[in-house]
């Protein structure tokens, strides 16, 4: 099994389902995962996008058990594999420039043929003599046997056969010497000694070359899997427009690993109709190439949300906290308030832990508590559109806590819930204002934990505050 990324710079969804295919193959059969990095376009690949690859994949537990290799180092087997199919004459140069293809293309189409093209292989010595004088370079072509038909017998569409007639003299080793993308892959493979390909759909047409190239070479193709499409739930191609274009910035917006190997795995595989629901462990297990569809798969961040907070939801909370401290970290939430934090942000996490689909959400939810009060406008407009409710509701809050014996969550409910029934207001008008007191936010934790972590002094400390600027908005 191989994983083959090009360095698009990101390792993105389409590409980590593929990473993940192999990877499960690979793991369930006791295979070996290569990883090799087709990194020939020297503009796009950069040390920074090989890392991010290097990063997704570690993030998301997939690892190789051979490579990296990089293309881009191997100029040397690529030549040698060019210089072989010349002398078996697999290969051969071609002169024509490219508008003489362009012509040959433009012929065919108004025959009402496939726009292929070949190249002449009978030049005359005098032909050949007055291309080097005019500084010519060939390229070298693989001179496909027209009459043949290529088949591929591939696990996830069966069958599927091309006809060498609609196959063009495909372009082998370019004029500088370079080799193609074709050349490389197919080379590579056979010297890799790559048994099994699983790779998208979108590389269907290239698979015939390649297996020209290695049968030319005296070699076995590898059997391969082309695994379907995914698209945004709009049913048009998956691209960043849909909310998330690489396995990274699923990871920023608080998605965990479990969560997005079981969303991927579901991208054009199932195990039965109905099991939505596996861990890494399952699907190692299970995973098999007979069960990938062959129907495109729809990409859908709510789907992955539900995932999410479904996983989330399985954790303990001292999982939990671990996920949630690790991701924090990532974020920079400690270089924010302190590592000090720590030990807070791991008590909020048995009233976080209900309200959260996604990690980054926490700050949300929870960040009121690690800085000072700031009133956000739509709280404050909450209290500024009844000033002397706010007035009544706040002041009876802060009268009967400021009494309270004791600082813990029930006691704290008790006597919040008592004066909501003295004061004979509907909870929610009597308890959103408290949570905007001591928040300054209409989202937060529960209002009874949330007064108890952030503790006697402080809650009081809050709600003076907010009842001096109330009593300011009232005598104004
Ligand atoms: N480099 C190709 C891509 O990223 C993959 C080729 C392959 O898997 O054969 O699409």
């Amino acid at each position: 099994m191989r994983f083959a990324p090009s360095p698009t710079g990101l390792l993105h969804i389409g590409g980590a389902r593929t990473a993940l295919f192999n990877w499960l193959v690979a793991r369930n059969t006791g295979g070996t995962f290569v990883l090799r990095l087709e990194d020939t376009d020297r503009e796009r690949s950069t040390a920074e996008s090989e890392a991010q690859i290097y990063r997704a994949m570690e993030w998301l537990g997939l690892d190789w058990d051979e490579g990296p290799y990089r293309q881009s180092e191997r100029d040397e087997v690529y030549a040698d594999a060019v210089e072989r199919l010349k002398a078996s004459g697999a290969v051969y140069a071609s002169w024509e420039t490219d508008a003489d293809m362009d012509a040959q293309r433009q012929a065919a189409r108004e025959d009402k043929r496939a726009p292929v093209v070949r190249g002449r292989r009978d030049w005359t010595d005098a032909d050949l003599a007055r291309f080097r004088d005019e500084g010519r370079v060939p390229v070298w072509r693989f001179g496909v046997d027209v009459g043949g038909r290529t088949v591929i017998d591939d696990f996830v569409r069966g069958e599927v056969a091309f006809e060498h007639a609609a196959i063009e003299d495909f372009v082998v080793a370019r004029s500088d010497g370079t080799p193609t993308y074709n050349l490389a892959a197919a080379v590579d493979d056979h010297a890799m000694g790559i048994t099994h390909a699983i790779r998208g759909e979108d590389h269907l047409s290239n698979t015939p070359k390649q297996m020209m190239v290695i049968r030319a070479l005296g070699g076995t193709p590898p059997e391969y899997a082309h695994v379907p499409m995914i698209l945004g739930p709009d049913k048009k191609r998956l691209s960043k427009r849909h909310g998330a274009a690489s396995v990274e910035e699923l990871r920023d917006q608080g998605y965990v690993r479990d969560a997005v190997i079981n969303a991927l795995a579901l991208l054009g595989w199932s195990y039965d109709d109905k099991t939505t629901r596996f861990t890494v462990d399952e699907l190692v297990e299970r995973f098999t190439v007979a069960r990938i569809s062959r129907s495109p798969a729809v990409f859908d961040l709510k789907k992955l949300d539900h995932i999410n907070g479904r996983y989330l939801r399985t954790l303990s909370d001292q999982e939990f906290g671990d996920a949630l401290v690790e991701w924090l970290r990532h974020d920079g939430f400690f270089t924010r308030h302190g590592d000090g934090t720590e030990d807070l942000v791991r008590r909020t996490v048995p009233s976080v832990k209900r309200k959260m689909t996604r990690l980054n959400e926490y700050e949300t939810l929870a960040g009121w508590l690690f800085r000072d009060l700031e009133m956000q406008p739509d709280a404050w407009a909450v209290l500024e559109g009844d000033v002397k409710h706010a007035i009544q509701v706040v002041g009876g809050g802060l009268g009967r806590l400021d009494a309270l014996p004791d600082w813990t969550q029930d006691a704290i409910k008790d006597v919040l819930l008592d004066q909501l029934h003295i004061m004979g207001s509907n909870a929610r008008d009597f308890l959103e204002p408290q949570r905007i007191a001591i928040t300054g936010s209409t989202v937060s934790t529960g209002i009874y934990e949330s007064l108890a972590l952030l503790g006697r002094d402080e809650s009081l400390r809050r709600y003076r505050a907010t009842m001096g600027r109330l009593a300011e908005l009232w005598n104004a």
